[in-house]
């Protein structure tokens, strides 16, 4: 499973006024969109040039709510708890869900993203399949003259705009594994799974995959698929079409 953040406040757009350009047209111009996405802007932000990634969703089953809570674990207080997390989309074996009240920037990145896991080879680690799904959306979405709006780019030393490592590196660290942003870079380990009974974390090495237990430290987090869904539900794959 691969998930998507969630924009602070979704219908965040940053630069609104900024003519941006799209490769097909005006469509990219925020002032075009509505304040949350519907499929006529995310077909005019992919199509012409993207069908193929258009063509790709309509193979697997999308689906839209306006919740999309997961309950995770936290280790705190000397004790694991649940807690809920919001998500700005995720994919899972054959599944695409957005978030239903997001704008048409983030919608159209939150697709690509999931897309792209559902691209990548099995048995990636969470945090390889998760750089990867960010900077390939973020490449893209530099191509397509869409706004930084996630925070995640740089310019390099030719003055072009293109993903930023770090910030790509701090943003999965942060949300995938609750973890501070000087944390290193690749991180070296990651939580595996948890004992709520002896309190101890099963840490993996990312390199290696070699698994090891060890008591449980104050903020060590993990991601489950206990996820809570409030509609409106699937979207019709003929939607996903550049030629409807
Ligand atoms: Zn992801």
């Amino acid at each position: 499973m691969g998930r998507q953040v969630a924009l602070e406040s979704p219908n965040q757009r940053e630069g609104a006024d900024t003519q941006v350009n799209c490769i097909s047209g005006n469509c990219c111009h925020p002032s075009t969109w509505p304040a949350k996405w519907d499929m006529d802007c995310i077909r005019c932000i992919y199509c012409p040039d993207d069908a193929a990634i258009l063509a790709r969703a309509s193979q697997i089953r999308v689906e839209s709510y306006s919740a999309i809570i997961f309950t995770d674990y936290l280790f705190t207080g000397g004790m694991w708890t649940t807690i809920e997390v919001s998500a700005g989309g995720f994919e899972d074996e054959g599944l695409i869900v957005m978030d239903a009240d997001a704008d048409c920037h983030f919608a159209a990145l939150t697709l690509y993203h999931e897309v792209r896991h559902a691209m990548q080879p099995a048995g990636m680690t969470t945090y390889d399949a998760e750089v990867d799904a960010y900077t390939s959306a973020e490449r893209w979405a530099i191509q397509k003259g869409l706004n930084d709006s996630l925070g995640l780019r740089m310019t390099d030393e030719f003055g072009n705009e293109i993903p930023s490592e770090r910030a790509i590196h701090d943003t999965v660290m942060r949300y995938y594994f609750n973890t501070a942003p000087d944390a290193g870079t690749p991180p070296t380990e990651v939580v595996r799974w948890l004992n709520v009974e002896t309190n101890e974390t099963q840490w993996q090495n990312v390199r290696t995959g070699a698994l090891e237990w060890r008591p449980s430290q104050e903020g060590d987090y993990m991601q489950t698929n206990d996820v809570s869904l409030t509609g409106p539900g699937v979207i019709d794959s003929s939607e996903f079409s550049c030629s409807g």
